[in-house]
Protein backbone atom coordinates (compact mmCIF):
# COMPACT_ATOMS: atom_id res chain seq x y z
CA UNK A 1 0.00 0.00 0.00
CA UNK A 2 1.28 3.52 -0.91
CA UNK A 3 1.38 6.27 1.63
CA UNK A 4 0.83 9.93 -0.01
CA UNK A 5 3.16 12.44 1.56
CA UNK A 6 1.55 14.56 3.49
CA UNK A 7 1.86 18.37 2.90
CA UNK A 8 3.20 18.55 6.23
CA UNK A 9 6.05 16.63 5.69
CA UNK A 10 7.28 18.27 2.04
CA UNK A 11 6.41 21.43 3.98
CA UNK A 12 8.20 20.92 7.44
CA UNK A 13 6.30 22.77 10.05
CA UNK A 14 8.61 25.94 11.09
CA UNK A 15 10.34 26.79 14.11
CA UNK A 16 11.86 29.70 15.74
CA UNK A 17 15.53 30.34 15.72
CA UNK A 18 18.35 32.41 17.57
CA UNK A 19 20.31 34.08 15.36
CA UNK A 20 23.07 35.72 17.49
CA UNK A 21 25.81 38.01 15.63
CA UNK A 22 29.56 37.21 16.32
CA UNK A 23 31.66 40.49 16.40
CA UNK A 24 30.86 42.47 19.77
CA UNK A 25 28.35 39.92 20.75
CA UNK A 26 30.06 36.31 20.90
CA UNK A 27 34.03 37.44 20.61
CA UNK A 28 35.61 40.75 20.79
CA UNK A 29 34.94 43.16 18.16
CA UNK A 30 37.94 45.60 16.54
CA UNK A 31 37.85 49.08 14.90
CA UNK A 32 40.31 47.59 12.44
CA UNK A 33 37.92 43.92 12.02
CA UNK A 34 39.10 40.56 13.71
CA UNK A 35 41.25 39.85 10.92
CA UNK A 36 43.30 36.85 12.06
CA UNK A 37 42.90 33.86 14.79
CA UNK A 38 45.48 36.08 16.64
CA UNK A 39 43.37 39.41 16.60
CA UNK A 40 40.06 36.98 18.09
CA UNK A 41 38.82 36.48 21.41
CA UNK A 42 35.78 35.64 23.06
CA UNK A 43 34.38 37.75 25.60
CA UNK A 44 34.07 37.17 29.10
CA UNK A 45 31.04 34.91 29.96
CA UNK A 46 30.33 33.62 25.91
CA UNK A 47 31.38 30.10 26.47
CA UNK A 48 28.71 29.65 29.45
CA UNK A 49 26.03 31.88 27.67
CA UNK A 50 26.75 29.70 24.48
CA UNK A 51 26.08 26.33 26.37
CA UNK A 52 22.97 27.68 28.57
CA UNK A 53 21.67 28.98 24.85
CA UNK A 54 22.63 25.25 23.62
CA UNK A 55 20.14 23.70 25.90
CA UNK A 56 17.13 25.14 24.02
CA UNK A 57 15.75 23.29 21.27
CA UNK A 58 16.33 25.53 18.37
CA UNK A 59 18.67 26.28 15.67
CA UNK A 60 21.83 28.89 17.09
CA UNK A 61 22.47 30.58 13.96
CA UNK A 62 25.28 33.29 13.40
CA UNK A 63 24.91 36.16 11.37
CA UNK A 64 27.93 38.75 10.28
CA UNK A 65 29.36 41.20 8.46
CA UNK A 66 32.68 40.62 6.81
CA UNK A 67 33.10 43.68 4.73
CA UNK A 68 36.91 43.05 5.03
CA UNK A 69 36.86 40.32 2.87
CA UNK A 70 34.72 42.84 -0.62
CA UNK A 71 37.41 45.30 0.81
CA UNK A 72 39.94 43.06 0.16
CA UNK A 73 41.42 43.80 3.49
CA UNK A 74 41.26 39.64 4.29
CA UNK A 75 40.54 36.75 2.43
CA UNK A 76 37.51 35.09 2.60
CA UNK A 77 39.74 31.68 3.95
CA UNK A 78 40.80 33.51 6.81
CA UNK A 79 37.85 34.09 8.04
CA UNK A 80 36.14 30.87 7.13
CA UNK A 81 39.73 29.59 9.58
CA UNK A 82 38.05 31.86 12.20
CA UNK A 83 34.51 31.12 12.30
CA UNK A 84 35.54 27.13 12.34
CA UNK A 85 37.35 27.98 15.05
CA UNK A 86 34.62 29.89 16.77
CA UNK A 87 32.50 26.73 16.09
CA UNK A 88 35.22 24.55 17.29
CA UNK A 89 35.46 26.03 20.61
CA UNK A 90 32.26 26.58 21.38
CA UNK A 91 31.19 22.86 21.15
CA UNK A 92 34.59 22.19 23.11
CA UNK A 93 32.68 24.24 25.91
CA UNK A 94 29.40 22.23 25.24
CA UNK A 95 27.54 24.75 23.14
CA UNK A 96 26.90 24.56 19.33
CA UNK A 97 26.59 26.68 16.50
CA UNK A 98 23.73 25.49 13.50
CA UNK A 99 24.98 27.46 10.62
CA UNK A 100 26.79 30.41 9.82
CA UNK A 101 25.85 33.06 7.24
CA UNK A 102 28.60 35.71 6.21
CA UNK A 103 27.87 38.97 4.00
CA UNK A 104 31.40 39.34 2.43
CA UNK A 105 29.99 42.82 0.50
CA UNK A 106 31.78 46.06 0.79
CA UNK A 107 29.19 48.46 1.81
CA UNK A 108 29.17 50.45 -1.40
CA UNK A 109 28.53 46.93 -3.29
CA UNK A 110 24.39 47.72 -2.32
CA UNK A 111 24.27 43.89 -1.36
CA UNK A 112 20.83 42.88 0.21
CA UNK A 113 22.43 40.94 2.94
CA UNK A 114 24.82 43.32 4.05
CA UNK A 115 23.19 43.98 8.06
CA UNK A 116 20.73 46.21 8.27
CA UNK A 117 19.18 44.53 5.30
CA UNK A 118 17.67 41.70 6.27
CA UNK A 119 19.31 39.08 3.78
CA UNK A 120 21.24 36.68 5.89
CA UNK A 121 18.14 36.47 8.23
CA UNK A 122 15.95 35.94 5.06
CA UNK A 123 18.24 33.35 3.51
CA UNK A 124 18.65 31.08 6.45
CA UNK A 125 15.06 31.22 7.16
CA UNK A 126 14.32 29.39 3.86
CA UNK A 127 17.40 27.01 4.28
CA UNK A 128 16.51 26.01 8.01
CA UNK A 129 12.85 26.86 7.99
CA UNK A 130 12.48 29.23 10.29
CA UNK A 131 9.36 30.97 11.39
CA UNK A 132 10.78 34.69 11.83
CA UNK A 133 7.79 36.02 13.75
CA UNK A 134 8.99 33.56 16.34
CA UNK A 135 12.91 34.08 16.11
CA UNK A 136 15.36 36.16 17.90
CA UNK A 137 18.26 38.32 16.69
CA UNK A 138 20.93 38.78 19.13
CA UNK A 139 23.00 41.75 18.81
CA UNK A 140 25.52 44.94 19.79
CA UNK A 141 25.01 47.09 16.71
CA UNK A 142 22.01 49.46 15.62
CA UNK A 143 22.57 47.24 12.25
CA UNK A 144 21.86 44.21 13.92
CA UNK A 145 18.42 46.18 15.52
CA UNK A 146 17.65 46.75 11.84
CA UNK A 147 17.71 43.44 10.47
CA UNK A 148 15.89 41.86 12.85
CA UNK A 149 13.03 44.54 12.39
CA UNK A 150 13.47 43.84 8.69
CA UNK A 151 13.00 40.16 8.66
CA UNK A 152 10.17 40.81 11.26
CA UNK A 153 12.11 39.25 14.28
CA UNK A 154 12.21 39.91 17.55
CA UNK A 155 14.98 41.42 19.16
CA UNK A 156 17.71 40.79 22.06
CA UNK A 157 19.98 44.43 21.84
CA UNK A 158 23.55 43.89 23.99
CA UNK A 159 24.73 47.26 25.32
CA UNK A 160 27.58 46.86 27.70
CA UNK A 161 27.89 50.85 28.12
CA UNK A 162 25.88 52.78 30.75
CA UNK A 163 22.89 53.35 28.47
CA UNK A 164 22.23 52.42 25.07
CA UNK A 165 22.12 54.31 21.72
CA UNK A 166 18.87 56.55 21.51
CA UNK A 167 18.75 55.19 18.03
CA UNK A 168 18.26 51.92 19.42
CA UNK A 169 15.64 53.20 22.17
CA UNK A 170 13.78 54.60 19.71
CA UNK A 171 13.81 51.11 17.74
CA UNK A 172 12.34 49.78 20.68
CA UNK A 173 13.86 46.02 20.90
CA UNK A 174 12.03 43.55 23.17
CA UNK A 175 14.98 43.76 25.24
CA UNK A 176 18.15 45.48 26.35
CA UNK A 177 21.00 43.53 28.40
CA UNK A 178 24.40 44.03 29.09
CA UNK A 179 26.01 40.84 27.69
CA UNK A 180 25.55 37.58 26.02
CA UNK A 181 24.94 35.89 29.62
CA UNK A 182 22.62 37.95 30.30
CA UNK A 183 20.81 37.75 26.53
CA UNK A 184 20.67 33.70 27.52
CA UNK A 185 19.22 34.17 31.21
CA UNK A 186 16.35 35.97 29.26
CA UNK A 187 16.26 34.12 26.08
CA UNK A 188 16.01 31.05 28.21
CA UNK A 189 13.19 32.27 30.36
CA UNK A 190 10.82 33.76 27.16
CA UNK A 191 12.10 30.44 25.14
CA UNK A 192 11.09 27.87 27.71
CA UNK A 193 7.58 29.23 27.75
CA UNK A 194 7.07 29.53 24.22
CA UNK A 195 5.03 26.40 23.00
CA UNK A 196 7.50 25.41 19.84
ZN1 LIG B 1 26.14 41.18 1.47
Amino acid sequence: MEVARGAEEQHPVRRPALFLDRDGTINGDRPDYVKSLAEFHFLPGAFAAMKRLAALDLPLIVVTNQSQIGQGITPEHVIREINDYLVREIEAHGGRITDIYVCPHAPWEGCGCRKPKPGLLLRASEEHHIDLSRSYMVGDRVSDVAAAMAAGCRCVFISPGMSPPAEVVSMNPEVIVRDLGEASEYLEQVIGSMSL
